[in-house]
């Protein structure tokens, strides 16, 4: 591998139209400037509660960029488009910040149906879970923090646990695998404990459960040896789904004002290490670790097929995926498909007032063109002069 494989446009844009193209570099332009993305998003919230006529636009633009639907259905002509060149789905009902348990039970019975729709097509491989999307947040962080439940949360917990096997248990006898997101680091142990359950309970011969492992944590790689060392006392096979961390300032800010040591790594680049030392622990030990890697970072992902080859692991291997987004980094996730590895598109749905707060948190991530923006949009760049629009 001489040439950067990220760098073919042609590639990364096939399914985008010169219109589709030029739409993406109008909202990656807009959103390199952070004074727009702070306004548009607080007007936005504004225009939806007074039920301004703005869902239209909304969902012509950013909407359109990230997000596959407002259905399930609405997502499938995309995701078999996607699937003709070799990307999986993962389709993600991305509704936020219920706390109910009316809501709780309607989230699973929409992932209940997505694991069902899942079995009956070849480009939806995977399903996924977010904890609290299925608990109150409070239960987690109670066990998190070892202290005694009431009674009632008692009820509560196990109406949790409850959710989490059904969940699991369908994903298993529908051949299905499951990841469970990784969340706040003060609600994280309780899950890591649960998800380590199932996998005791249904990762034999296969994944299907895979928990994610937030690299930007320090403790990230003691965390999967002391795993390793456990699957391979109790015979079951882990699911790791590896990325960097998406709640940094959380995390860091909950420190200082409790006053414990942050649980972030100090840096960037202690983040990137812990990243890279926690995939190759998991590269050399595919016989026991399954893993997915959910990354943007071109580096990462470039070392990651470099070390498959000098394994002489084919690259259409099921030991290992890539995942990215829907709407960011297409150059990685198309030309990895073209070089024949197994790579999956995130690609989120649901009513537009209820993603919106998933469309904030992309608009603020890419606010920086010094990162991810800056490439997005020299990429398109490239493309739009190679078609000459
Ligand atoms: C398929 C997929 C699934 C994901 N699932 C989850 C999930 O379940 N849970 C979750 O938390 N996130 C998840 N993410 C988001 C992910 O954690 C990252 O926030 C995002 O992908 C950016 O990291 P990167 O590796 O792509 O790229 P990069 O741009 O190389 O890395 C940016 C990341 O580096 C870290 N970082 C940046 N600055 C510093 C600093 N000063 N000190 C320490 N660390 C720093 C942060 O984690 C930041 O997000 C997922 C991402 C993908 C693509």
């Amino acid at each position: 591998m001489n040439e950067n494989p990220f760098n073919n446009t042609a590639n990364a844009f096939s399914l985008k139209s010169d219109k589709d193209l030029k739409k993406a570099h109008f909202i990656f332009s807009s959103m390199s400037k952070p004074w727009l993305v702070d306004l548009g998003s607080k007007a936005t919230m504004l225009a939806l509660n007074w039920k301004l006529p703005v869902k239209g636009i909304i969902k012509d633009t950013i909407f359109h960029q990230f997000c596959g639907g407002t259905t399930d259905e609405e997502c499938m002509p995309l995701v078999e488009k996607m699937f003709e060149k070799g990307v999986s789905s993962i389709l993600d009902y991305s509704v936020e910040g219920k706390e109910n348990e009316a809501d709780f039970d309607a989230v699973v019975g929409k992932k209940l149906t997505l694991i069902h729709m899942a079995s009956e097509n070849n480009a939806l491989p995977f399903e996924v879970v977010k904890p609290t999307g299925i608990g109150r947040f409070y239960i987690w962080q109670k066990i998190t923090e070892k202290k005694t439940l009431t009674p009632p949360e008692e009820l509560e917990w196990e109406r949790i646990y409850n959710r989490v096997d059904l969940l699991c248990k369908t994903a298993v006898d529908n051949d299905i695998a499951l990841l469970f997101d990784g969340e706040e680091t003060w609600m994280q142990d309780a899950a890591d404990d649960l998800i380590r359950e199932m996998m005791l309970k249904y990762n034999h011969g296969k994944a299907y459960i895979y928990n994610t492992i937030q690299c930007y944590r320090h403790d990230r790689l003691d965390y999967i040896m002391e795993l390793y060392e456990d699957a391979k006392a109790n015979d079951f096979i882990v699911g790791a789904k590896i990325v960097r961390g998406a709640y940094m300032e959380k995390e860091r800010e909950r420190a200082i004002k409790y006053g414990y040591e942050s649980p972030i790594c100090k840096d960037k680049t202690a983040t990137d290490e812990m990243f890279n030392h926690v995939m190759h622990y998991i590269l050399d030990r595919l016989d026991t670790i399954k893993l997915c890697i959910g990354t943007h970072n071109e580096k990462s992902t470039l070392d990651a097929m470099k070390t498959l080859a000098e394994k002489n692991i084919e690259p259409n291997t099921n030991d290992v995926w890539f995942g990215q987004l829907y709407g960011m980094s297409d150059n990685l996730t198309f030309n990895l498909a073209a070089l024949g590895h197994n790579t999956f598109k995130i690609l989120p749905f649901g009513p537009i007032e209820d993603v919106m707060p998933y469309l904030i948190r992309r608009a603020q991530e890419n606010t920086s063109v010094a990162g991810q923006t800056g490439r997005e949009l020299t990429l398109i760049k490239q493309e739009m002069n190679r078609r000459g629009i």
